[in-house]
């Protein structure tokens, strides 16, 4: 049986999360293992996550999330994110983006594959009260294993054409090793096209021009913020789901962050963390064909759901709350 291990999250993670587990049990025999862990978890405890969580984790197939909060008290506190992603090399972010007729502003068919570890993330930071210091790293290795990501991805799913994204206008030395890596990783595999653009141009031609890219493979910033330029053109954060991959496992999640604006209300849109199940459905399909086949069934839900506009939470126009959604889903499915 597949061991899930979950984490609710903050915010509107545990609404969400909730409905998304309610339609994997309605189609897979799964365990799930909820792992204490979050904002009101820290505040009681003073810890970021139960001391057994990462190996919890460990003993799980995939790991499917929430949102989580950072909660800063004292300079020391690591995020979970983080750990987790440190913790189990989840080197590559991929997120997809789907536009929808009537919803989206742009017609958008592309996948953000970003690197996930280092670049200005790498959690190296120092300052004397006069300056502050970032370190952003990019190393060959990791340039190369998520060109090589990309690459593959783009195969897999027959797509044409690959786009690094960078500023090496600027960054000579780092962005300029992230690209000469990436054109030599293209060279291997001849029948995707390769280009590149600079992060700024790419996203004003994100917003401005119909299926501007097909995959975008950038260091770990510029796939940050280019994911919600991305979300904003197809119409809202909470449509969108992640998957952070490994070479062994893992970890899936909606790309939106807690939305505490919102939270507790049932109005927060499901389809985001919806769509990381249907991602994980499909990672774990690499060996089992028959969750691969789910994995699909629960996307192709999703998207009739919306383009038929069946039940439409308000970040969308509509006024269905999360249930709602969550119930038309299992209609369709
Ligand atoms: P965090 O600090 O956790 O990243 P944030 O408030 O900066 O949170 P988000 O939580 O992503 O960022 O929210 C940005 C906006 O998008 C908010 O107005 C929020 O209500 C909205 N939003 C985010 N997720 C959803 C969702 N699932 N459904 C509806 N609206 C959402």
């Amino acid at each position: 049986m597949i061991k899930i291990a979950v984490i609710e999250g903050d915010g509107v993670g545990p609404e969400i999360i909730r409905g998304v587990i309610s339609i994997l049990e309605s189609l897979i025999e799964a365990e799930f293992v909820f792992i204490k862990a979050g904002k009101k978890y820290f505040y009681e405890t003073g810890l970021p996550m139960e001391e057994k969580g990462i190996q919890k984790i460990k003993e799980s197939d995939v790991l499917l999330k929430g949102p989580i909060a950072t909660p800063v008290r004292g300079r020391t506190y690591l995020s979970i994110n983080l750990r987790i992603r440190r913790e189990f090399n989840l080197y590559a972010n991929v997120r997809p983006f789907r536009s929808y007729s009537g919803i989206s502003i742009r017609k958008l068919s592309t996948v953000i594959v970003r690197e996930n570890t280092e670049g200005l993330y790498s959690g190296i930071e120092e300052a004397d009260g006069e300056k502050a210091i970032a370190s952003r790293i990019i190393t060959k290795r990791k340039s190369e294993k998520i060109s090589e990501y990309a690459f593959g991805l783009a195969e897999e799913e027959k797509r044409e054409r690959v786009t690094a994204i960078h500023k090496r206008n600027i960054l000579k030395v780092s962005d300029g090793l992230f690209l000469e890596t990436f054109y030599e990783v293209a060279k291997k595999h001849p029948s995707i096209a390769a280009d590149d653009a600079i992060v700024d141009a790419a996203s004003y031609k994100l917003v401005k021009v119909d299926n501007a890219f097909d995959i975008m493979v950038t260091p770990n910033l510029y796939g940050d913020i280019l994911s919600d330029v991305a979300a904003g053109v197809i119409g809202s954060l909470g449509l969108c789901g992640s998957a952070q991959v490994g070479d062994s496992f893992a970890a899936f999640e909606p790309i939106h962050g807690t939305a505490e604006d919102i939270a507790g209300r049932g109005i927060a849109n499901p389809l985001g963390a919806v769509i990381a199940s249907s991602l994980m459905l499909t990672w774990l399909g690499t060996k089992n064909s028959d969750l691969r086949e789910k994995g699909m069934l629960v996307r192709r839900a999703v998207d009739d759901l919306i383009e038929r506009r069946i039940a439409l939470t308000p970040d969308l126009g509509g006024s269905s709350t999360t249930d709602d959604v969550i119930n038309a889903l299992f209609r369709l499915i």
